[in-house]
């Protein structure tokens, strides 16, 4: 009997023991997620609240209003949406557009053709403005677009352009939206924390980001900026948006006002993780967070120029905290990659769509935006190169880059 007893009670298949989370220190310099401060970390371990418990909506309010002020807000209505940057995305665009509305968005990369998808999904018109990769969008092809429809409802782009490296000016585009009376919506999850994007003086209707590129914050979170246009345009829709999850009119019932009425349970810690990582933004001021990034990825480029690279995108259309080089010819694009993580513990991100083996793509977000990780990664790769079959003069990226550091730090 006993031996019986034994015998059922063991299990069929022996479990393995799973360890002790124990995840490397990588230095994270592709498009995201970027590397966190030791506080912001900290600041997850707090003891959670319950989303409506008075001091966890005190901690919403501070969240909201660094959040405006690093969108460059004084108005309108701010929240950090559940969900990663595609989250704010599929929020803005499901929420602003009604099946039949007509979308032009400008697509020159990646994410631009991603906005498109979302909004085709729900149920929009989408006229999609294209361009080349790795270039911005002449002014007159957009409105060219926004002529020839009756109404456009919306008008998108994405701000910085991760798949490429481009930075598209917003400001004449914000003037011509509104000339053709169309909402303007930026994706900024990739610049916001990183280059200004002023929403207000930009007239911007709609902006979002996420967490975890520029902000310096872990991915979970898609802070995003309505205008009271924009929130006009939310409540005066025929039908209630085709997501509920992402319904900012309900959200907006949560985060602000008097009823504060419960939608879904927000991510508490992930809340706690942004609020430091604002407060961080605003103790070293967005001047200088701006400057910090610009001379970088200045130093980033011209280092890479020094190692007889391509660079993708030029100076003047680039986002200094993402630089896409070529990959050269003789070279394996995921080899070098692979012995960038294995050997130098850094990480650095391929193409995407038909940029894939083509370009790197090299970021210097929030915390990874230092000027020791250009001249880590330069130096890395002054090694690597040469022993993957393209021959570079030692020594001369990590010159190059340091002269414009030395430049920016003595003016
Ligand atoms: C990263 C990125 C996204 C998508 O964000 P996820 O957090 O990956 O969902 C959208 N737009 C741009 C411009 C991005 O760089």
């Amino acid at each position: 009997m006993a031996t019986m007893v034994g015998r059922a009670l063991k299990p069929a298949v022996a479990h393995r023991v799973i360890e002790d989370l124990n995840p490397p220190e990588r230095i994270l310099m592709g498009p995201g997620p970027s590397n966190v401060h030791r506080r912001v970390l900290q600041a997850m371990t707090k003891p959670l609240l319950h989303h409506l418990d008075p001091d966890f909506i005190h901690i919403m309010d501070e969240v909201a209003e660094m959040l405006q002020q690093v969108f460059g807000a004084t108005g309108g209505f701010t929240l950090p949406v559940s969900g990663t940057g595609s989250a704010g995305m599929e929020a803005g665009l499901a929420n602003l557009l009604e099946p039949g509305d007509q979308l032009v968005v400008i697509s020159h990369g990646f994410f631009g053709d991603r906005l498109a998808e979302i909004a085709l999904r729900h149920g929009a018109t989408v006229t999609q403005v294209r361009g080349t990769w790795g270039e911005i969008i002449p002014l007159e092809d957009v409105e060219q677009e926004l002529k020839r429809h009756r109404k456009v409802k919306v008008l998108a782009v994405a701000h910085a352009e991760t798949s490429t490296g481009v930075l598209q000016p917003l400001e004449e585009l914000a003037k011509l939206a509104h000339k053709y009376d169309a909402l303007f919506l930026v994706d900024a999850v990739a610049s916001l924390g990183g280059v200004p994007v002023e929403v207000e003086s930009v007239g911007i209707d709609l902006c979002f980001s996420a967490t975890q590129k520029c902000l310096g914050a872990p991915p979970g979170l898609a802070p995003i900026h309505l205008n009271d246009r924009a929130l006009v345009a939310i409540q005066t829709r025929k039908e209630p948006p085709r997501s509920w999850y992402l319904d900012l009119g309900l959200l907006h019932k949560y985060w602000e006002g008097g009823t504060r009425a419960y939608h879904h349970t927000a991510p508490i810690s992930m809340i706690y993780a942004l609020r430091e990582a604002l407060r961080l933004i605003l103790e070293e001021g967005l001047e200088r967070r701006y400057a910090r990034h610009r001379c970088n990825g200045l130093a980033m480029r011209a280092g890479l120029e020094a190692l007889g690279l391509k660079l993708l995108v030029q100076e003047e259309y680039c986002t200094y905290q993402l630089t896409s080089v070529q990959v050269p010819y003789s070279v394996d694009d995921g080899q070098v990659r692979t012995r960038l993580l294995n050997e130098y513990n850094i990480q650095i991100s391929g193409g995407l769509g038909h940029l894939q083996g083509k370009v790197w793509r090299i970021g210097l977000m929030g915390e990874s935006c230092t000027s020791e990780n250009v001249l880590l990664l330069l130096s890395a790769l002054e090694e690597l190169l040469p022993k993957e079959g393209f021959g570079i003069p030692a020594g001369y990226g990590v010159a190059a880059a340091s002269q414009v550091l030395a430049e920016a730090y003595s003016s």
